[in-house]
């Protein structure tokens, strides 16, 4: 018997890729009840038990959430974070830090080593997967378009920025900026919480001088503070991501 083949079906939709995790712990049981739970919501799920291993996967492949514990061997949780902010593929990978007490958690944030959320053990695990999938619904910094497509005014403290007009505000009072300040600006207000590196925001923003530097992206951000952070010592709304770039606070 001779099977046709199968009609090309149209409505068939290409399947995504399942989305990749990496689940580092050196504690097993926490690491793989970690990893079941996020297998169940349909992650692929990698595994590493220490800081160095998670570093060679990090480098090898591209993931969509890490999920990250403080305290491991040889290399430990905060060096990792900012090693990953460093690396070519998963600079902006959304990291989910657990830390083992309060008083670690404000280390890590005071740190500013880089990790977008953090959950203190112990911790239940619906607590987790509810901040895991805040962090997969986030878009990625790279699949961000260009600046000036949205015209929906932002607000965010003091601050209003009015894409429509070009203008920004701070307590009502406009404030003068330039059209490169402004674009970072509102690229950066547009997207709360998403770390853009240097890299990222020149390729974004400069689009059409290609001799400016990593560096002119810190003067422009330092200049942006001036006039709009109410202390330039301590930003509110500009926020430095140690060793990789800038994000905008996810108020
Ligand atoms: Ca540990």
């Amino acid at each position: 018997m001779k099977e046709s083949a199968p009609a090309p079906d149209r409505h068939v939709p290409v399947p995504e890729r399942p989305r990749r995790a990496l689940v580092v712990e050196d504690e097993p049981h926490i690491r793989e009840l970690v990893a079941l739970h996020l297998r169940l919501e349909g992650l692929d799920v990698a595994e590493a038990g220490a800081g160095d291993a998670a570093l060679r996967q990090t480098e090898a492949e591209r993931f969509d959430l890490v999920v990250l514990d403080l305290m491991l061997p040889r290399v430990d949780g905060v060096t990792v974070c900012r090693e990953i902010r460093r690396q070519r593929l998963n600079a902006d990978v959304p990291i989910l830090m657990l830390t083992a007490r309060r008083e670690e958690t404000d280390k890590v944030l005071g740190l500013d080593s880089g990790a977008d959320d953090y959950l203190t053990k112990p911790f239940g695990i619906r607590e987790l997967l509810a901040r895991a999938r805040a962090l997969l619904r986030r878009p990625r910094a790279d699949r961000i378009g260009p600046p000036g497509l949205s015209r929906t005014p932002i607000a965010a403290g003091a601050l209003r920025i009015d894409p429509a007009r070009r203008q920004a505000t701070v307590d009502g009072a406009a404030i003068d900026l330039t059209p490169h300040e402004f674009d970072v600006l509102h690229l950066l207000a547009s997207h709360p919480g998403i770390v853009f590196t240097r890299e990222m925001l020149l390729a974004r923003i400069w689009t059409e001088d290609t001799h400016v530097t990593e560096r002119s992206v810190d003067t422009l951000v330092k200049r942006l503070r001036q006039k709009i952070e109410a202390d330039t010592r301590d930003p509110r709304l500009i926020l430095t991501v140690w060793g990789t770039g800038y994000k905008f606070a996810d108020v």
